[in-house]
């Protein structure tokens, strides 16, 4: 009788340290054994391929209403585009409506994605105001499982002003948690969006004057000194400029408790095609912050290169351009913003990360699952090939060649921003839980089984 139920044989398994060939024994939904000749039920041929601990994508938007539309990929699209791509644990947020308590929200969102998510998943908490009834529940959703809250410093009905952040940031930090923030200056937006009305500057390809990098800077640099103050740990999602980064590295240094995020289109795309294009084609690319100028990418590459950057998530925030970008055709101000990325992120970071001699294979699963597996509490279960962590795993063949296009996708969209890039190395196959989920890009038939991860304390590097 073999020992295994599976068998992953004669691939290079990489992990954040290091890059081993070693088989891979799996038992039910767990990595049992690392070894040679191992004996599964069933066995798989690696050999010439990567063997990944699945991706840990800290930050996507699934089946999130807006004002005016809601994102097109729901849990099961969504979820189903991640695992395409290699990424087998998704955390995406909670936004209470006004007036409803924390834990009935995330009650509510975790039901919603119980039934359809295809990959395990993780939710972090918005809060919108810092009011004592709001902040009391907060020792509760780290009990629950819930332990990273996310600020806004801008959007109407989400931001708070800097005294309400360090009155949420001090709560964060008596229990434990992490704060997020998403960090560009009201004030600053505000006052340059006014100036683009004033100049009737308001088509689609004017969008990114309207965040400019001092907006992001200026908040960036007030929530780290908050941060100082309040002893939070802070997490600083997407960042898109290498000022930002530059400030997150410098109170690094100090000791001040604060990661950055950066997401692929910050590294790969740049506002040429938003100032040039057409108003539809600069609709497709709206986002905040927006895309940057094209010199940024190099020096985020850079930044990545020397360890100023600790994770890597997409902002997964899909809309379709017909109907829903085309809402703002005639104003800026309406478009929805966001981009796909679900899928793409850790193969985009392989061709343009790896074989650019960027990061090392073991930096790439790095910043891809394990560092933010463990910055969320979720490590070693998820981010990790290790005995006892889930069997999420993803066959990866490095010399697989692909060019984008939209049909390519599973994402729920009718564009891809990155339509005609060139990669090199894709997943073959991705694992969830000892199961075969995808094989060759089709899906082997089996029950979805995303449940809810606890997240437990964070650990920050
Ligand atoms: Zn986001």
């Amino acid at each position: 009788m073999p020992e295994f139920d599976l068998v992953i044989q004669g691939g290079s398994l990489v992990t954040h340290e290091n890059v081993t060939r070693m088989d891979i024994g799996i038992r039910g939904e767990n990595i049992a054994a690392w070894g040679t000749n191992l004996e599964g039920k069933e066995t798989i041929d690696a050999s010439g391929l990567l063997v990944l601990p699945g991706g840990v994508d800290p930050h996507v938007h699934l089946q999130m209403p807006t004002p005016t539309t809601i994102t097109s990929d729901d849990w099961n699209s969504g979820t189903l585009a991640a695992a395409c791509g290699g990424t087998t644990t998704v955390i995406d947020f909670v936004e209470p409506n006004p007036g409803q308590s924390l834990q009935d929200a995330l009650q509510q969102r975790k039901a919603e994605a119980n039934d359809s998510s295809w990959v395990d998943f993780a939710l972090h908490m918005t809060i919108t105001d810092s009011s004592d009834e709001t902040l009391k529940q907060i020792p509760a959703m780290m009990k629950a499982g819930v332990s990273s809250f996310k600020l806004y410093t801008t959007y109407d009905g989400m931001k708070l002003d800097y005294p309400g952040i360090f009155i949420v940031m001090k709560k964060i930090s008596a229990s434990g948690g992490i704060c997020m923030v998403h960090a560009e200056d009201d004030l600053l937006i505000q006052r340059a969006t006014q100036n683009l009305i004033s100049e009737g500057r308001i088509a689609p390809q004017n969008f990114p004057f309207s965040r400019p990098p001092s907006a992001e800077l200026e908040a960036v640099n007030q929530c780290i000194e908050l941060a100082w103050e309040s002893k939070v740990n802070l997490y600083l999602v997407h960042l898109s400029t290498s000022q930002s980064i530059r400030a997150v590295s410098v109170a690094r240094y100090n000791h001040i408790k604060v990661i950055a995020e950066t997401c692929p289109q910050y590294l790969l795309l740049d506002q040429q095609a938003i100032l040039h294009g057409s108003a539809i084609e600069a609709a497709a690319l709206v986002c905040s912050p927006p895309l940057r100028e094209v010199f940024e990418k190099e020096l985020i590459w850079n930044a990545l290169e020397i360890g100023q950057i600790q994770s890597v998530g997409s902002d997964h925030c899909s809309f379709r351009i017909h109907p829903q970008k085309e809402i703002g055709l005639g104003d800026f101000r309406k478009v929805p913003g966001g981009l796909p990325g679900i899928e793409l992120r850790y193969p985009l970071m392989h061709t343009y990360g790896v074989l650019n001699q960027c990061i090392s294979l073991q930096n790439w699963v790095n910043i891809c699952s394990t560092q933010p597996a463990k910055i969320f509490g979720i490590f070693p279960q998820k981010g990790s090939l290790a005995v006892g962590s889930d069997a999420d795993i993803v066959l990866f063949d490095p010399q697989k060649k692909l060019t984008i296009n939209p049909e390519l996708l599973h994402e729920q969209v009718d564009y891809s921003p990155y339509n005609g890039v060139e990669l090199t190395g894709y997943p073959v196959m991705t694992i969830v839980k000892g199961q075969v989920l995808i094989k060759d890009g089709n899906f082997i038939e089996q029950k979805k089984s995303g449940k809810f991860l606890h997240c437990g304390l964070p650990e920050f590097m």
